[in-house]
């Protein structure tokens, strides 16, 4: 759509501005916040009339592009974020297509001449970035971009070659000792925006949300995206998960983690309030400061997956350790679909992907299951996986859901070897013991004891007959068997050491 100030002559428009103060435009990426966000209190801090705009820029990310779930929670949290802004007294402009262009005809028409944002990490964020600073600043418009998404930039911290990190654990001793992240900002003064009226496209003209099917339901019940949905995450797991946090968090059917992880991706909360509001509960209460180191070292996963997407961007396509470059991988589109639709024959396996599927969500003991059953049991590339999880899941993230994959599969930095192989029935009954979660999301299972919820294939006829269940009727027959399929994966791996 083309941009103009609606019913204004452009000259005599022109004319006024300049006799006004030139406006900046803060363009919105995935820092969908007012507060604690640099690059809009910079904006602010000139006192110039501000332009608020967010692009929906669908070519930019290539192959990348947003998944369906995350479109979803995009379209609510732009939703979230215009009300905030309303709520502020200003209106933020939504404007589709490619981002060069439509900032050029937003700078042209409101007479602007400098653009803020806050940095991203991604490869195609990155390049892009690159190309507006070397496009805009050679028609003399200031292009600036800030921090704002992660607790230390990737450039800060190098070891002592200066080099980039490949390991967690001295990565993140090494950001422990740096200053601490700046305490979160206030709410900057926004009482100049940009009053001029805009062009701007409506968000429900933009097709974020699933239709066929509406997969997405039930979401509005578990999930409130926004800064609002995100402090109430914030202050349900200060009040209750973090007292369990180490242990807690290894088990899906408990309420321990933050699910913090799409307000994080979109940038909604700023991961310096979580910083501080964690260690303001550590002060508080000096028994939680182990509950707090382990959260603040699961951000560090964050930040090192950001880390290690920055320094080396070919992450999301390629094995970080060469030689899973030629790992023999099989092909398997029946295995892939059985995976996809959680009907393995492995009770947690299936739970995992039945619960991704309904809450856009998986928890991370389980993201850990599934992963390593699809590249080890089956020995489907990773990428495969990581393909299914950036369409599916809520909190899609190029840097975590890389490196997660990476990580599982063994071919990552500072991966799990290869050979540690899940195996799906010991999790199971180790992290689900009572099969709360398997019997949520496998329902037809809900009657199997808890001896063989794990491995209902074992149970003897009797007890399957008054569970009401028939294997390969109500539900499948192992699709592997684990002991073969952990013998294959392992001499796979065998046959790429020697390589
Ligand atoms: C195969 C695989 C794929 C994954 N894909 C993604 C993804 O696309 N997006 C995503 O945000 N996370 C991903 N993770 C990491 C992790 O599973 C989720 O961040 C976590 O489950 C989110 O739940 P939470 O917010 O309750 O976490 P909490 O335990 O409350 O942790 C707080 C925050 O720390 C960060 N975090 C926690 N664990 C990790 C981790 N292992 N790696 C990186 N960051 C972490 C997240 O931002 C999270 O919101 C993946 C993990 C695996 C094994």
């Amino acid at each position: 759509m083309p941009l103009s100030a609606t019913g204004i002559d452009p000259r005599g428009f022109r004319a006024r501005i300049w006799s006004m103060q030139t406006p900046i435009i803060f363009w919105y990426r995935q820092d969908l916040r007012t507060h604690d966000l640099p690059g809009l209190a910079a904006a602010a801090a000139t006192g110039r009339p501000v332009i608020p705009c967010y692009i929906l820029d669908e070519h930019a990310p290539g192959e990348w592009a947003t998944g369906a779930a995350s479109r979803w929670w995009l379209h609510h949290s732009l939703t979230a974020l215009q009300a905030d802004i309303a709520s502020l007294g200003g209106s933020l402009l939504l404007l589709r297509g490619e981002t060069l262009g439509q900032l050029q005809q937003l700078l042209a028409a409101t007479g602007a001449d400098t653009v803020y944002c806050s940095r991203q990490y991604e490869p195609w964020a990155a390049a892009l970035e690159e190309e507006l600073h070397e496009q805009l600043s050679a028609t003399d418009i200031t292009f600036k971009r800030y921090a704002g998404s992660l607790l230390f930039e990737p450039e800060q911290i190098n070891n002592q070659s200066g080099l980039p990190y490949k390991v967690f654990t001295p990565f993140w001793r090494h950001c422990l000792k740096q200053l601490a992240p700046a305490a979160p900002q206030a709410l900057p003064a926004l009482t100049n925006w940009f009053t001029a009226k805009l062009d701007s496209d409506c968000i429900s003209n933009w097709g974020l949300q699933p239709t066929q099917p509406d997969w997405a339901a039930s979401w509005p019940q578990q999930w409130q995206p926004g800064n609002n949905g995100a402090r109430d995450k914030l202050s349900a797991f200060l009040n209750n998960g973090i007292s369990n946090y180490s242990d807690g968090r290894n088990h899906p059917a408990l309420d321990c983690t933050t699910r913090l992880s799409p307000h994080l991706h979109y940038g909604e909360i700023s991961p310096r309030v979580l910083w501080h509001a964690a260690r303001q509960a550590a002060a508080e209460s000096p028994a939680l400061d182990g509950q707090v180191a382990k959260f603040l070292s699961e951000m560090g996963w964050r930040e090192f997956s950001h880390h290690l997407l920055h320094h080396f961007p070919t992450i999301p396509e390629q094995a970080f350790k060469a030689q899973f470059r030629n790992f023999p991988w099989l092909p398997g589109a029946d295995r892939l679909d059985a995976w996809q639709r959680g009907q393995t024959g492995y009770p947690m396996v299936d739970a995992g992907m039945r619960e991704l599927w309904h809450t856009g969500y998986m928890h991370n003991r389980v993201r850990m299951i599934v992963a390593s059953f699809l590249t080890k049991h089956l020995m489907i590339h990773w990428r495969e996986g990581a393909k299914w999880f950036w369409d599916t899941l809520l909190d899609a993230d190029l840097a975590n859901n890389s490196s997660g994959w990476q990580w599982v599969a063994g071919s990552g930095a500072d991966a799990s070897p290869y050979f540690r192989i899940f195996n799906p029935i010991t999790q199971g009954k180790k992290f689900d013991a009572e099969g709360a979660y398997i019997r949520q999301w496998v329902p037809e299972l809900a009657a199997i004891p808890d001896r063989y919820l794990n491995c209902p294939w074992e149970a003897p006829e009797e007890i399957l007959r008054t569970a009401g269940v028939v294997i390969g009727e109500h539900y499948p027959a192992p699709i592997v068997d684990h002991k073969a399929a952990r013998e294959a994966a392992l001499a796979a791996y065998a046959s790429i050491r020697v390589a």
